[in-house]
């Protein structure tokens, strides 16, 4: 029988994370477990405020998933199937209860999730180091603390976007991606941002207009001079259907697709329609960082650095050196001895 447990744990962030909408120095999570037969499964839900959940949407939601009636750990699509079907949204929460019974599946046979999912491994994975908006003194300093990084992925949608990225350039010669985060309102403008980029050693322009503009996204798509990726855009499978209305690539989060099941489907699926990948993240633990690693293979670009910029990271996991995640081949999403963790947390 499968049995459920979960417990609320505040992120706390090194630094105060600034985006074209709003800025937090802490990120509600909820940690989760699944247990069969002796065997223990973690999960995580992150819940950016930004968003509108928190831990109490996040316990209304776990509070009515009963996984007694289901015997068999590995049918996990049956069991997010109904997991899904509770309620509509509280993706982070589903992905929570994704994640674990991934982490599950994969100690019951002793292999690593990608192997679950047939696919390769990646023994080492470059990721981009994100850049948040700051004063220019601050964005100079984070920059030379990040050249380690292959990548730099930058912040932009301010009307300062022109000197963050001449700071940038005056201390480091790394390729950026750039997150607009929704925060560019006029094609025109839009489509000006992305050719003066372009000069700048940019590689692709992530959400540059509100997930609403449909009409001036589908203008700009074929005029861009840069690879267009959707992000607040593309939530779940279905939103993969007409991406390539509007962009050139997705991001998959897995606290967006509900978790690895629903965001391997989604890779497939953008490959299959000829759309670039990218792995991106919230401000995480090592659960859910690591749980990501295991669809790196697909990834055209990767931005999985959500858990570098925490205090009080509950978990170790897939570690990040020198830019790029170390795989560790453990069975599971790959934490270290979850179980320590978990009971710390547990007494706090
Ligand atoms: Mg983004």
């Amino acid at each position: 029988m499968l049995k459920l447990s979960y417990q609320p744990f505040t992120l706390k962030l090194k630094h105060v994370f600034r985006i074209s909408r709003g800025s937090r120095s802490s990120t509600p999570l909820m940690l989760t477990r699944i247990q069969f037969d002796g065997v223990s499964g973690y999960g995580e839900a992150s819940m950016p405020p930004l968003y509108g959940k928190s831990i109490e949407s996040a316990t209304q939601s776990l509070s009515k998933v009963d996984l007694s009636g289901f015997k068999d750990p590995f049918a996990i699509d049956e069991i997010m199937q109904y997991v899904d079907g509770i309620a509509t949204g509280n993706s982070a929460a589903k992905a929570s209860v994704d994640i674990a019974l991934h982490d599950l599946a994969g100690k019951l046979s002793g292999k690593p999730c990608y192997k679950l999912f047939n696919l390769p491994g990646v023994s080492s994975i470059s990721t981009s180091k994100t850049i948040s908006i700051d004063s220019l003194d601050i964005i100079r300093e984070r920059t030379i603390q990040a050249k380690a990084f292959p990548f730099l992925k930058v912040k932009l949608g301010t009307d300062q976007d022109h000197a963050i990225i001449k700071t940038i350039r005056e201390v480091s010669n790394q390729p950026l991606f750039i997150d607009a985060n929704q925060g560019w309102k006029d094609k025109s403008q839009a489509l000006e941002n992305i050719s003066w980029l372009k000069e700048q050693g940019v590689i692709f322009i992530e959400q540059p207009m509100p997930v609403a503009m449909e009409d001036e996204m589908a203008w700009l798509k074929p005029k861009s001079p840069l690879p267009i990726v959707g992000d607040e855009s593309i939530q779940r499978l279905k939103d993969v259907e007409r991406a390539d209305e509007f962009f050139h690539g997705i991001n998959i989060k897995l606290v967006k697709s509900t978790g690895l099941n629903e965001g391997l489907q989604m890779a497939k699926l953008a490959k299959k329609k000829g759309l670039k990948l990218m792995l991106g993240c919230m401000s995480e633990s090592s659960c859910l960082i690591s749980a990501a690693t295991h669809l790196a293979s697909m990834a055209d670009w990767i931005d999985l650095d959500g858990n570098l910029g925490v205090t009080n990271n509950p978990y170790l996991g897939i570690e990040t050196k020198e830019g790029k995640l170390i795989s560790n081949d453990l069975p599971g999403i790959g934490l270290i001895n979850p179980e320590a963790s978990w009971e710390k947390l547990q007494s706090l």
